[in-house]
């Protein structure tokens, strides 16, 4: 016992101190890249960690190159993005985790270009005073959509809670219990009505419920209703909803509003490209509901933002409300929802250039041939016969709440090693650069060509030959 702990006393009296470490080349490197304190900071973290490893017992590795080494990674570390762009190989095209929509060519350029300099924001070009940076997206999204008027905010969770409360606060608002949703974890509906200040009342049941059930609950005290696209499940069998046109007609009647949250914010007719039926934002606002709104970054294809179209007097009460300014969008996202906005003005040249729309509508043709050739390649740079290649038919997903249970047929490119689990082969395409992100099924690794940019093949490629260099040690 004794003599392990003079060991231990040695070995941290042998630790280098932090003015040693300085003296190091490599470390003097760093010093000249990263700037001195931030050097010093991680040599001193290094130490004390190596310290406390030292302390508990541990056998671990103190001499001055691995301190070295370990001092250069931390700096390291906290130099380099954490938020990085990865390839998605998982065939959900709108990966709330991989970032929902990837922005148009026109729209990444809008971002680009008014990131780098000062921008007409909040400027009025004729007077010289301070304007409204809706100014840049509202008549488009009224031209679009055929709204009076419009506005946007941070992101759809924002616009809900925003009109519930501008519309509803210390009222009733009146809503069928197949739309109390939860979406993606944090936005549940009941929450939301109950953060804005306004009571819930739930009408019909989970599967049903009718026209009469909404009437039965109007009262003096109701203020709005509430319809909620249930955008990640889907309720099959026996079941009733009241249409956006019905709803509209009952509201109007009693002198009420109808707010739509439709979630992904459709302006294409899905159906056109082979797709179910996704209603469009033009269709509830045609259908007669006062308010509807949406996401930026799901079908729309642009950035986060939470878009709110409708009748002028509500959509003004709205835009005046405080939350209004508390959940105001910054410049970057209304460069890339106006750039990506104008491409709609052209739909042809929307479903061309923004990603999501174009990788909803790959042919099933083009992605066996992409898959093909990504299956040639693959086996080109791993001529190991350990590893297997091969293709197989499956499905994408369009994600992201949108058209749930949609299947997008598509071709799969399964990779298997000899002695390797999927999990671990997963793991390790993670930790490439890129790091590339793919789906396990049935104990292979899959990756689905339909989320891959153009130029991406090439790097999965590298990836991949990392991966399987980096888990069976060669
Ligand atoms: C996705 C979604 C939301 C949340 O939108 P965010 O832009 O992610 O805040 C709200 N309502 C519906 C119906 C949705 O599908």
């Amino acid at each position: 016992m004794r003599g392990y702990t003079e060991d231990r006393q040695s070995v941290l009296r042998q630790l280098p101190a932090v003015s040693r470490l300085l003296q190091e080349e490599q470390v003097q490197q760093a010093v000249a890249l990263h700037g001195r304190e931030l050097v010093v900071e991680c040599a001193r973290e290094v130490l004390e960690q190596l310290r406390e490893q030292l302390r508990r017992g541990e056998v671990v590795p103190a001499d001055l190159p691995t301190v070295v080494q370990r001092v250069l990674q931390r700096v390291q570390r906290w130099r380099t993005p954490s938020l990085r762009r990865v390839l998605n190989a998982t065939g959900v095209v709108l990966h709330t985790g991989l970032g929902r929509a990837v922005l148009a060519e026109a729209a990444q350029r809008a971002v680009a270009e008014i990131a780098a300099g000062h921008s007409m924001l909040e400027i009025d070009r004729e007077t010289g005073e301070r304007g409204d940076r809706m100014e840049h997206v509202r008549d488009l999204l009224c031209r679009l959509t055929g709204a009076e008027d419009a506005t946007v905010v941070n992101n759809n969770a924002g616009a809900v809670l925003l009109a519930v409360t501008a519309l509803a606060r210390g009222k009733e608002v009146i809503i069928s219990r197949g739309q109390l949703v939860e979406i993606g974890g944090a936005f549940r509906m009941p929450d939301i009505i109950a953060q804005s200040g306004a009571r819930l009342v739930e009408v019909g049941t989970t599967n049903r419920t009718r026209l009469s059930d909404y009437e039965r609950a109007i009262t003096s005290e109701t203020a709005l209703i509430l319809r909620c696209h249930p955008s990640n499940f889907r309720i099959v069998g026996f079941t009733e909803e009241v249409s956006p046109a019905e709803l509209a007609a009952l509201a109007h009647r009693y002198q009420l509003p109808v707010l739509d949250d439709v979630g992904s914010g459709c302006l294409v007719n899905t159906e056109l490209f082979g797709l179910e039926h996704e209603p469009t934002l033009q269709e509830s606002l045609q259908s007669g509901c006062d308010v509807v709104t949406c996401s930026g970054d799901k079908l729309l294809g642009a950035s986060q933002a939470g878009i709110i179209l409708g009748r002028k007097e509500l959509v003004q009460n709205i835009r005046r409300h405080p939350l209004h300014r508390a959940l105001r969008v910054d410049k970057l996202t209304l460069a890339a929802l106006e750039a990506t906005l104008r491409l709609y003005l052209h739909p042809e040249e929307a479903i061309r250039e923004i990603p999501t729309l174009r990788a909803l509508t790959t042919s099933a043709a083009a992605l066996r041939r992409r898959a093909q050739q990504l299956k040639r390649r693959l086996q080109r740079a791993l001529p190991d016969d350990r590893v297997t290649v091969r293709l197989r038919e499956g499905v994408s997903e369009v994600g992201g709440g949108s058209l749930p249970g949609q299947q997008l047929p598509t071709t799969l490119v399964c990779l298997r090693v000899d002695g390797l689990g999927a999990t671990e082969l997963a793991h390790a395409l993670r930790w490439q650069e890129p790091a590339v992100f793919a789906r396990i099924e049935q104990d292979e690794v899959v990756l689905d060509p339909r989320t891959l940019l153009p130029g991406e093949e090439e790097l999965l490629v590298q990836a991949v030959r990392g991966a399987v260099q980096s888990v069976s040690g060669r």
